[in-house]
């Protein structure tokens, strides 16, 4: 596994905005769509490129295009908002919702959803959930995908664990990992420190 760690200003600045315990669920939700954007924008740049001779209005000319078909599989509840900013970036891919929450004593993913039908659309997805805590639904997400017929599976988080990064290496170690942190470790409840708190409750205002 190869794990990407921004290094980015802009991705640093509001991580750090994000973390702030008084920072409000809208301007929260509002930083996970711009820090979605930018680790999007970083976690695709090995993308296969072919070109293609095309018209401008003045003349013909070589231009390049994305030879390979993306995907977008967000885990629920919290990966929701990573989901409008990813299309942003690219509108047409394949969106696969991925349903699992966590058992709050063995911290393992109950799968609750999903919809993997027919055969892939798309030739890379990009898993979408912000926190990459014991890493098991990361670990069961790419399972699934995998299982399916996809053949490139990336991993887009904002925060991870040390745990987590290990435990995707263990299991997929040609599954990349981006994102812009990675923090000292998960405290006894599966919590990343010093983390964010629940990604989930604090974009949509719930408490744990
Ligand atoms: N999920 C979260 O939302 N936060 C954590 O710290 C760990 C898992």
């Amino acid at each position: 596994m190869a794990l990407r760690v921004s290094r980015h200003p802009l991705v640093q600045h509001k991580l750090g905005l994000l973390r702030r315990q008084d920072t409000p669920p809208w301007v929260f939700r509002r930083l996970v769509h711009e820090l979605t954007m930018l680790l999007i924008y970083e976690a695709t740049d090995d993308l296969a490129l072919r070109s293609e001779t095309i018209a401008t209005p003045l003349e013909p000319t070589d231009v390049k295009i994305l030879s390979q078909r993306i995907g977008f599989a967000p885990i629920l509840r919290a990966g929701l908002g990573m989901v409008e900013a990813a299309l942003e970036m690219l509108p047409t891919a394949d969106v696969r919702h991925l349903g699992m929450y966590r058992d709050h004593v063995t911290l393992s993913p109950i799968e609750y959803y999903q919809r993997l039908t027919g055969p892939p659309r798309a030739d890379v997805y990009l898993i979408l959930d912000p926190m990459l805590a014991t890493g098991q639904s990361a670990v069961h997400a790419i399972e699934l995908l995998e299982r399916w017929g996809v053949s490139i599976v990336k991993f887009v988080g904002l925060i991870g664990s040390p745990e987590g990064a290990d435990c995707v290496r263990a299991a997929f170690p040609n599954v990349d990992v981006h994102l812009a942190a990675l923090d000292r470790q998960l405290n006894e409840n599966g919590y990343i420190m010093p983390g964010l708190g629940d990604a989930g409750d604090r974009q949509f205002g719930t408490t744990s």
